[in-house]
């Protein structure tokens, strides 16, 4: 049994705090949070990072269809008119949404893979240059020379390819995002938030349709904006007031447009 109490590091911690539990290894192997107070670890980051796509999604989807319905209803009373706008506003924008998201998570996996595909053929042509290069890594991360090289020996033996791609790329290769997954959660954030204004502009009768609409898109904002600054540790009420402040400044513009150019063109 190697003793891993440096003399330094025995001054200031116990025992207890360097034998982790076994509940802990294994909410560490797992992607769990490994201590109580701790508030993510491992699979959580993930989990947080699509919700808060989902939230900037519905986002998207409250602000521009909120936009075409609230510029239409600025032209004319004709609920018809208002519908289809913001129907095409609301199919358009959801298929920009998919496309660009897949476009873009597409670009990420494609590079995952070559330096997957890389790291493993260098693994397969020279082992042990691989294998220093990993023992310098955790070199580098403060262990001492001797640790580092049993660490990376140890994970070398465990499985080179996931020890390279955890330590020197950063990637998970059980996390490799796919573009129509991704393509298809914001497309669909996008349409669950752009139902908001087509329902508040369509459903109360016409000299209700456009204030009742810059309330409720207002206070939904306001709660994406809050939910969205709450999730990225921001913040919360500074990121309310901007985004409210800039939805009714960009709603505002939108009714004008429609005001003038609808008497002007119409
Ligand atoms: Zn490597």
């Amino acid at each position: 049994m190697p003793c891993y109490r440096s003399a330094g590091a025995a001054a200031v911690m116990s025992a207890d705090d360097i034998t982790p539990s076994a509940a802990q290894v294994d909410a560490a192997a797992s992607g769990r949070p490994t201590h109580p107070r701790e508030p993510h670890a491992g699979g959580s980051v993930g989990r947080l990072n699509w919700l808060r796509a989902g939230v900037l999604g519905a986002n998207d989807g409250i602000v521009s269809v909120a936009g075409i319905v609230i510029g239409v209803a600025g032209a004319t009373t004709d609920r018809g008119a208002i519908f289809t706008a913001g129907l095409a506003g609301l199919v358009g924008g959801a298929v920009s949404m998919a496309l660009g998201e897949y476009v873009s998570v597409s670009s990420q996996r494609d590079s995952e893979r070559a330096d997957i595909r890389q790291e493993t053929q260098e693994l397969a042509d020279d082992p042990d240059a691989e294998l220093a290069e990993l023992t310098a890594l955790y070199e580098a991360k403060g262990l001492s020379a001797a640790t580092a090289r049993t660490v990376a020996a140890e994970l070398t033996a465990r499985g080179a390819l996931n020890a390279h791609l955890d330590a020197e790329l950063h990637i998970d290769p059980t996390d490799i995002a796919s573009p129509a997954q991704a393509a298809g959660a914001s497309a669909l954030s996008f349409v669950c938030g752009a139902l908001l204004p087509m329902l508040a502009i369509l459903l109360p009768p016409a000299r209700l349709r456009v204030p009742l609409t810059f309330v409720a898109v207002l206070v939904a904002l306001g709660l994406t904006g809050a939910l969205s600054a709450h999730l990225g540790g921001s913040d919360v009420r500074r990121a309310v007031v901007r985004v409210v402040i800039g939805g009714a400044l960009g709603l505002a513009c939108t009714y004008g447009v429609g005001r003038v150019f609808g008497t002007a063109v119409g």
